[in-house]
């Protein structure tokens, strides 16, 4: 399901995160693709158009998470929520090494793997960015 968010509310989410993916920390302006208005719970699921509903997302974590809300942690086995970057506190659930996000939690790791945020592609642009100090 597709709802357009108005331009002042998508300013305002941009503004916020200060132009980063809530989820993988890219800096807008470097990839192929625009960042994008995330519903972090989307509306199939009952979210809605709030600010605290919505969050920057770059184009990979944007559409890799699609309508996710969860998934199975293959530590635990647990059915795990994904990272609620309002809710939650990105360095309480990952960490950076080298380039590669690594979660430190169930909630880290689902987001990790559901959004595929350790995809060689965007790990080499992580790479690329921190070597010319734009990360
Ligand atoms: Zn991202």
């Amino acid at each position: 399901m597709t709802t357009r968010v108005p331009k002042e509310l998508r300013d305002q989410v941009r503004q916020r995160a200060s132009g980063r993916c809530e989820y993988c920390c890219k800096p807008e302006g470097y990839s192929l693709y625009s960042h994008h208005v995330d519903h972090i719970i989307p509306l199939l699921h009952g979210g809605d158009l709030s600010l605290d509903n919505l969050a920057w997302a770059c184009f990979q974590c944007n559409t890799t998470k699609s309508a996710n809300i969860a998934s199975y942690d293959l530590e635990t086995g647990e059915l795990t929520p994904l990272f609620h970057p309002h809710k939650q506190k990105w360095d309480d659930h990952f960490e950076m090494v080298n380039a590669v996000i690594n979660g430190k939690t169930p909630i880290g790791r689902v987001t990790v793997k559901i959004l595929q945020i350790n995809h060689p592609d965007q790990v080499e642009t992580r790479q690329k960015l921190i070597k010319a100090k734009m990360w």
